[in-house]
């Protein structure tokens, strides 16, 4: 499976590059760059996701632990998805509260969680759709979740989403790995908090709540 989806970014370039000459117009060139530039972009995730998973099992994925609000991660990962967001031309509802919301954790890894929560919930949605997202601070606990009101998850599908490599069959239609959700479950344990999954079935859209403890 890995092969497969590695396969075919790199397949698309190997085509670019046996059309490219340099004596085509500039815009043809630039938009066989720009293909190259997402196929690259995609592989190059591909390899990153896998490494990732090869580092937790080796159990060294949270090096740099202190003491983070989680609202600035949470800025930071929207502004990192807008773009996608954008093209997709969806609209995202954010709610945090006022003041920081201090966990104990790798920034990079949670900031990492909470990006894939929000380009599944873009990625599984259709154009022109919604996502929510909410952060709230309980006693003891920082409480994310993140929601969408697309293709939803059959509730058979539900007890596998963590697993890695599960992908339900009818979002096969997008590109993955299946690994984005084991990942972020690993990441949110080893900060000594969960992550849970629901959705009213299909077309009804998911949500993903992330509970973390709060210092
Ligand atoms: P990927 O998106 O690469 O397949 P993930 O591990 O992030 O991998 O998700 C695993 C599976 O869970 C997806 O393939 C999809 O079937 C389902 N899933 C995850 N997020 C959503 C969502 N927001 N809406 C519907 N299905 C989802």
């Amino acid at each position: 499976m890995v092969a497969h989806e590695l396969r075919s970014p790199l397949a698309t370039m190997c085509n670019v590059l046996s059309l490219y000459d340099a004596s085509l117009s500039p815009a043809l060139l630039a938009n066989l760059r720009g293909i190259l530039d997402r196929q690259l972009r995609k592989a190059l995730h591909l390899v990153d996701d896998l490494m990732d998973v090869a580092r937790l099992e080796r159990g060294d994925a949270i090096r740099n632990a202190s003491e983070i609000d989680l609202a600035r991660i949470v800025a930071e990962a929207v502004e990192e998805t807008e773009h996608r967001l954008r093209a997709k031309e969806q609209t995202l509802q954010v709610e945090v509260p006022d003041g920081a919301v201090p966990v104990r954790g790798d920034p990079i890894r949670l900031q990492q969680v909470v990006v894939n929560l929000l380009d599944n919930g873009s990625k599984y949605s259709s154009v022109g759709g919604g996502i929510a997202l909410h952060l709230r601070l309980e006693p003891g606990w920082a409480e994310l979740s993140v929601r969408d009101w697309g293709l939803g998850i059959l509730p058979q599908d539900l007890p596998f989403v963590f697993e890695p490599f599960f992908r339900a069959g009818r979002s096969l239609e997008q590109p993955g790995l299946g690994l984005g959700l084991a990942l972020a479950r690993r990441l949110v344990e080893l900060h000594g908090g969960t992550i849970t999954a629901r959705s009213d079935g299909p077309e009804q859209g998911s949500e993903f709540a992330v509970r973390l403890p709060s210092t």
